[in-house]
């Protein structure tokens, strides 16, 4: 039976590891209590004793190959994308969601909208802890739900608490364990897609704490990027502007930079490769192709979301948040604009799948 010790040999000490947590929140959740997460995010053993070789960790994780058939049927994958049953670009109804929002607000307005009719007792978010500190939440209530949307910072009043390396990743599969200790038994997860990969492969293992997720929202990803100080100061000579006038950022086919003046800085994600995270060169996922919904600003209007359906659960929460809680940008009048946003998502879908395919080969060589 292959245990952490071999999941080291494969996946961490060759750079393979995403740092998803889904090793440590399995081992955690069933109380084995053998794994943690090291202060770098990485995980390791906390007491190797407790290990019981029960072998989960290793074919949870998903840069382990053993699970990828079961876990592509489980969601019905199919090329190029994963499956597809609707796409749309929307936005939240409500201001108050949307003024605080990456995109359009999706995300949160479709949470709400589970959690005001109890479809769901709690949501897997992360939030803004400190300017440049994100961290995965478990959120109980509304009011959390709100406070947990966006990607933005509140850089003003305190620069010099600036935390010293702030990351776009948030390992969301950690508060498993908040769920696992509490009786929580609807969760929505909002994460990564390799974090819901993670998750899927537990749903094909049939272990908790996966059992209480009932449904995985997935946003876009074009990697995972380091903000420590050296990147901030290179950032801010590559752009010209400040972080102390920065209010949010947020990812589409290029980094922007809102300033509070209402300006927006643009940098080409290519240019970015220096805080990019290495694990991340390897990943050929961008569309969350594993979720019940994906969501991404990409191919979108600033202030909407651009929405794939991915699932008949996904399907039914998008149609009833449509009586109120999201409205779709119509597109009878601009067809074309349409079949451009989908084409921009299977555009970077397609380059991240080509570009992790020649990193992996070059990894593979240097190897042998
Ligand atoms: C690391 C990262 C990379 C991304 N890369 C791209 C990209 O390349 N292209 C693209 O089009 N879109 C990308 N996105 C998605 C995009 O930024 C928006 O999250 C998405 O469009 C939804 O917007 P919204 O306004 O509907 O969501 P909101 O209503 O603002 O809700 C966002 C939700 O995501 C949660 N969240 C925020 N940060 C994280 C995180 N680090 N980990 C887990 N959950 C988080 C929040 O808690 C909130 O629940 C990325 C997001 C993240 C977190
Ligand atoms: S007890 Fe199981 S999940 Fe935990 S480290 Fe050992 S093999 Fe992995
Ligand atoms: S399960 Fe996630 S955190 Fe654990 S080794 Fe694999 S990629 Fe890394
Ligand atoms: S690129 Fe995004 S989805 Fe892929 S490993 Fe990095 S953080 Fe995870």
């Amino acid at each position: 039976m292959k245990t952490f010790t071999h999941l080291m040999q494969e996946v961490q000490e060759k750079g393979l590891c995403h740092q998803c947590g889904g090793c440590v929140a399995f081992c955690s959740a069933v109380n084995y209590g053998a794994l943690e997460l090291g202060e770098d995010g990485k995980p390791r053993y906390r007491d190797r004793d407790k290990c019981i070789e029960c072998g989960i960790c290793y074919s949870i994780c998903p840069e382990i190959e053993e699970l990828d058939a079961e876990t592509r049927n489980l969601v019905s994958w199919s090329a190029p994308m994963g499956r597809i049953l609707g796409t749309a670009v929307a936005r939240a109804t409500e201001p108050e969601v949307r003024a605080g929002a990456t995109d359009g607000g999706v995300v949160t307005a479709l949470l709400l909208h589970l959690f005001d009719r109890g479809r769901i007792d709690s949501a897997i978010v992360s939030k803004t802890v400190a300017p440049f500190q994100r961290q995965p939440w478990l959120a109980l209530s509304r009011e959390d739900i709100i406070a947990a949307a966006g990607f933005h910072f509140d850089t003003l009043p305190s620069l010099k608490h600036f935390s010293q390396v702030y990351t776009t990743y948030s390992p969301s599969i950690e508060e498993l364990k908040g769920v696992a200790r509490m009786p929580l038994k609807r969760v929505a997860f909002v994460g990564t897609p390799c974090q819901i990969n993670t998750l899927r492969r537990m749903e094909v293992l049939g272990v908790v704490p996966s059992d209480t997720i009932k449904i995985n929202l997935g946003l876009f990803c074009a990697g995972n990027f380091q903000f420590g100080p050296e990147e901030r100061e290179r950032l801010e000579r590559i752009a010209n502007f400040k972080w102390a006038e920065v209010c949010k950022i947020n990812i589409k086919e290029e980094l922007r930079i809102h300033l509070r003046n209402k300006e927006i800085r643009r940098i080409p994600l290519d240019q970015l490769s220096f805080m990019k995270r290495h694990a991340c060169q390897f990943c050929d996922d961008y569309a969350a192709e594993f979720a019940d919904l994906s969501f991404g600003g990409l191919g979108a209007a600033e202030g909407w979301t651009t929405v794939i359906v991915r699932s008949s659960i996904g399907q039914t929460l998008l149609a009833n948040a449509l009586r109120g809680d999201i409205e779709l940008l119509s597109f009878r009048e601009t067809p074309l604009l349409f079949q451009g946003t989908m084409a921009k998502v299977l555009e970077w879908s397609e380059k991240k799948k080509e570009s992790a395919t020649k990193h992996l080969l070059e990894l593979k060589r240097q190897a042998s």
